[in-house]
């Protein structure tokens, strides 16, 4: 046996930790609540301004406005 005294290969180094890092994903509320606009609002399309009531579940970006087949944005 050639390598007989094994200097460790993998996994030593310094740099080795994947669990560092990104940890505030937080999504912060930035207060985008309008008085009336219950938990899911509204979507509105950015071509020609369609607005359409926001399906609980499907986000905007989507859905298709039903005008023009633009992707709605969030309002
Ligand atoms: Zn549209």
């Amino acid at each position: 046996m050639p390598r007989g005294d094994g200097t460790g290969p993998a996994g030593a180094g310094p740099g080795t930790g994947m669990g560092r890092g990104r940890g505030g994903t937080g999504r912060g509320r930035m207060g985008g609540n309008r008085a009336g606009a219950g938990p899911s609002g509204y979507c509105v399309c950015p071509k020609c301004g369609e607005r359409v009531p926001h399906k609980v579940g499907v986000p905007c970006y989507e859905m298709e406005c039903p005008k023009c087949g633009t992707k709605m944005t969030r309002e």
